[in-house]
């Protein structure tokens, strides 16, 4: 019998499952990956194939059933073998709760299936270099002209461009002249004509790369238009706690890789006649990282049961909680095992330096923790809004 504090059988035996699939692939596979500059489109295409990757879609378009839960404990199970896949926590999670969503039966039925079994990849465009962290003042203005829109605007980060074939788009309607934006998304084909994307070089040692992107008199037909014209903020908001909770998962798998790897280390590396793991000086910060990475663990199942059972205001305030403690959890134990290591922390051998950008990203995107200290501060504690 399962109690409230343990995740269900199945659950545990999904992981079990994803661990086994990814351990076959590995942290050498994914970092040949990325310096080679080439894709881990297999692994993507075999999670996808074992119905890992469309876990959280219905049944009907192609998916597993399942909830944010399971999609989540796959993107964590992915990162704790040391294959972190990004583009988890955009197509299949943000990506896909919102067209499964807002979308009409005949959006699902074109766009879920590819994103379940891997064969297509759904990115998606938020952050404006203007707007940044205020997503409330993006310009991204898309136009009525005709039966369909015309899209012109700016994107920047935006993850996984080269490696998807639509991107789904927050703009603004142009009639939203009161300042408040109206937020709408769109389906835009990456090989739209006036759809041009530019890698930006990035410090992360990853196969997926980030971009800025340039919209130019984009033109779209009425049915890229996901959910309704004047739906406002909650059709995006559908995404935004998958996001907050797969992010968090990311960031936990990343820490449980270091934090194994570490333990490890500090078994087998001997100075002064004993394993430098006998020192409490290497043991206590390793020991406090495993309790940071529990707490986080838990906050995040907790976040995700919520989102699950439909209590979406809950799930806010849980997913918040857990991205953040997620991210300080991995920031600190990538750091406590790169001391662990030595020399061998800065090597590339070790791969323990190389997890550094990747897990500190984890306190800026794609929340930042400030915007989290804010949420927090204001609506749990009732303080004035700061900002
Ligand atoms: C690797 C990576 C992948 C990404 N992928 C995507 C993607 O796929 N799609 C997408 O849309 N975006 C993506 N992003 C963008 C990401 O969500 C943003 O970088 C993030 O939201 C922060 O925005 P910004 O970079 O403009 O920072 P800014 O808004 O310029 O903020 C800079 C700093 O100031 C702080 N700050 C700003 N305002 C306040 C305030 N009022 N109070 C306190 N502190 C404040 C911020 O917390 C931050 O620390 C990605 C980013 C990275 C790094």
């Amino acid at each position: 019998m399962s109690s409230t504090f343990t995740e269900t059988e199945e659950r545990q035996e999904l992981r079990k499952q994803v661990a086994k699939l990814a351990g076959k692939y590995g942290r050498e596979y994914f970092t040949a990956k990325a310096r080679a500059g080439e894709k881990t489109t297999d692994l993507w295409l075999e999670i996808g194939k074992n119905g890992y990757l469309g876990i959280n879609i219905p049944e009907q378009y192609g998916g597993g059933g399942g909830g944010i839960g399971d999609i989540a404990a796959v993107c964590e199970e992915l990162a704790a073998q040391g294959c972190p896949l990004l583009l988890m926590v955009v197509s299949p999670a943000i990506c896909g709760t919102v067209i499964t969503k807002y979308g009409t039966e005949e959006q699902k039925q074109r766009w879920l299936p590819g994103l379940c079994d891997g064969t297509s990849t759904m990115a998606f465009a938020i952050t404006e270099p203007d707007a940044g962290t205020n997503t409330h003042n993006i310009t991204t203005t898309a136009r009525k002209d005709g039966d369909g829109w015309v899209l012109n605007g700016r994107k920047i980060w935006i993850s996984g461009i080269d490696e998807a074939d639509n991107v789904l788009v927050v703009a603004r309607t142009e009639d939203a002249k009161t300042g408040k934006v109206k937020p709408v998304l769109f389906v835009v084909p990456t090989d739209a004509e006036g759809f041009e994307a530019n890698a930006i070089p990035m410090e992360i040692v990853s196969p997926e790369n980030q971009f800025q992107v340039f919209m130019d008199d984009v033109r779209l037909p009425a049915d890229a238009l996901v959910g309704d014209e004047n739906g406002g903020l909650v059709q995006l908001f559908a995404g935004l706690n998958p996001e907050r909770i797969m992010a968090a998962s990311f960031s936990l798998g990343l820490a449980r890789f270091a934090l194994e790897k570490a333990t490890e280390y500090a078994k087998e590396r001997v100075v002064f006649d004993v394993p430098i793991g006998a020192h409490q000086a290497i043991q206590h910060p390793l020991a406090q990282s495993h309790i940071e990475i529990e707490m986080a663990r838990l906050m995040t199942q907790k976040a995700a049961a919520l989102y699950d059972a439909g209590d979406e205001m809950a799930a806010g305030a849980a997913a918040n909680m857990a991205k953040y403690a997620a991210a300080e959890a991995a920031c600190d134990v990538v750091d406590r095992a790169v001391q662990t290591h030595g020399g061998n922390g800065a090597s590339q051998e070790y791969g323990m330096a190389g997890l550094l950008v990747a897990t500190r990203v984890g306190r800026i995107a794609p929340v930042s923790r400030e915007m989290i200290l804010n949420f927090v501060a204001m609506h749990s504690l009732g303080l004035p809004k700061s900002y």
